[in-house]
């Protein structure tokens, strides 16, 4: 997906347009808090066109002696990751040096750059700010946070320089695993034990998206592609740096893949951060296999596992039905079993079942147990079929649909599941009126 990146001094304004755009959407910060202090990445859209917004500005640290290192890492990051760069100036403090190196580092990218001059709230200031044009630019945007002008144009030209062409997936069809998980669980030990496990029918495709290696394994009578595996084996250089492309790197994963593997460290636990790569998954209705690594590490007694399998599903709440395994990337114990689980979690989200099956299924047993009456009113469920979405949705025709509450909806989801079988997936139900 598309993704804009606001860089720039600090205090220029960043987060200000950054709230902007975010105006009205959820987030996806939320499903990765704890990572980052504060809301840096979100989801927006311009007529229509989705983007991914981020922030750089939540990197920063503000002491002098490391601010020239921290804004050259910020503006590298953006260049990275970003389709488009807004690079935002304030026109209070005028052209600094810093600025124009940093235009000097976006110039070379390559990507197109957008100018926003901030603080432009007057017609002095809009004349001040033609100072910009020192740059060498042709043209800058402003902005004034006080009249809450100025983000149409800009989002507008942005939108349009939208790469245009689709990405043509050379695994079209293949089923996509990502393995995420925070730093140090062990993501690179698995895939490196699966890839020696067949060195030879292994093969690393680079740049089929812009900046990941996809790996595809022919093996073990499956074909699937790992998703991200490169970004897995880059170690960065601080802490800040290694989070900050780890979130970046589990939301694009996770949004390109069928099945996220969930890797979670036996010796810590399942912790908040774990539950963030949850709700992203599951948001995104991917497949989820979880997986407790470094098994080896524990001292079994006889409950160890059930113990474990049951904090982990008190964590997780209302969509249990999901594989659990015990596993050591390390000495290799049942990670061929990690592969054949999420391959069978592939298939079920891939499943669909025929209209006439489902409905012979189905509705003998809504009417055996049907919605609660309301008011005297009696809800009858009429015929249900499956959507051809990528994963499982189901609509379900009655006569009140605004009746069914709930609690019905997750009796209704918990039987399709235990007719059809739907392990790993996330599925949806909806009630419409015919
Ligand atoms: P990543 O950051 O998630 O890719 O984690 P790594 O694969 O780099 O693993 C981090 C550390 O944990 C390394 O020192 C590994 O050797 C170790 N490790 C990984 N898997 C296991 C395991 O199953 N058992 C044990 N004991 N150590 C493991």
């Amino acid at each position: 997906s598309n993704i804009v990146a606001i860089v720039g001094r600090p205090n220029v304004g960043k987060s200000t347009l950054f709230n902007r755009f975010l105006e009205r959407r959820e987030a996806i910060v939320d499903a990765t808090a704890g990572v980052t202090r504060d809301r840096h990445y979100g989801k927006s859209d311009w007529n229509g066109v989705e983007f991914t917004v981020i922030d750089t500005g939540g990197y920063e640290v503000n002491t002098e002696d490391v601010f020239q290192e921290e804004i050259t890492k910020q503006v590298e990051l953006a260049v990275d990751e970003a389709t488009s760069i807004i690079f935002m100036l304030n026109v209070e403090e005028g052209l600094t040096d810093t600025d124009q190196e940093i235009y000097e580092l976006l110039r070379r990218s390559n990507k197109p750059v957008y100018i926003v001059v901030n603080k432009a709230d007057s017609a002095k200031e809009e004349l001040a700010a033609t100072e910009f044009y020192q740059l060498g630019i042709e043209k800058y945007y402003t902005m004034s946070s006080a009249t809450g002008s100025g983000t149409g144009e800009l989002l507008d030209d942005i939108v349009k320089d939208f790469p245009t062409t689709e990405y043509k997936d050379p695994f079209e069809g293949l089923p996509k695993i990502t393995i995420a998980g925070r730093p140090n669980v062990g993501k690179s030990t698995l895939t490196n034990a699966l890839l020696d496990a067949e060195r030879n029918i292994v093969t690393d495709v680079a740049g089929t998206t812009r900046d990941s290696i996809q790996t595809l394994y022919n093996k073990f009578g499956y074909e699937f592609v790992l998703v991200d595996t490169a970004g897995m084996r880059r170690k960065a250089k601080v802490k800040e740096d290694l989070e900050f492309y780890s979130v970046m790197r589990s939301i694009r994963s996770i949004e390109y893949s069928d099945v996220v593997i969930i890797m979670v460290d036996a010796t810590l636990g399942w912790e908040s951060q774990d539950m963030n790569i949850f709700g992203l998954a599951q948001k995104n209705r991917k497949g989820i296999v979880i997986v407790v690594n470094k098994w080896d590490l524990v001292e079994k007694e006889t409950n160890t596992t059930r113990d474990f399998e049951a904090r982990i599903k008190e964590k997780i709440g209302q969509f249990t039905d999901i594989p659990i395994l015990f596993v050591s990337a390390l000495t290799k114990q049942r990670i061929l079993k990690t592969v054949e689980v999420a391959m069978e979690v592939y298939q079920n989200r891939a499943k669909k079942i025929k209209t006439s099956k489902l409905n012979e299924i189905m509705l003998p047993i809504f009417e055996k147990t049907p919605p609660p009456a309301l008011k005297g009113k009696y809800v009858k469920i009429k015929y249900c079929v499956q959507l051809p979405t990528p994963s499982p949705q189901f609509v379900f025709f009655c006569n009140l649909p605004q009746y069914v509450k709930e609690a019905y909806k997750r009796f209704a989801e918990n039987q399709l599941r235990k007719e059809f079988g739907f392990t790993g997936v996330p599925i949806e139900v909806y009630f419409r009126q015919k």
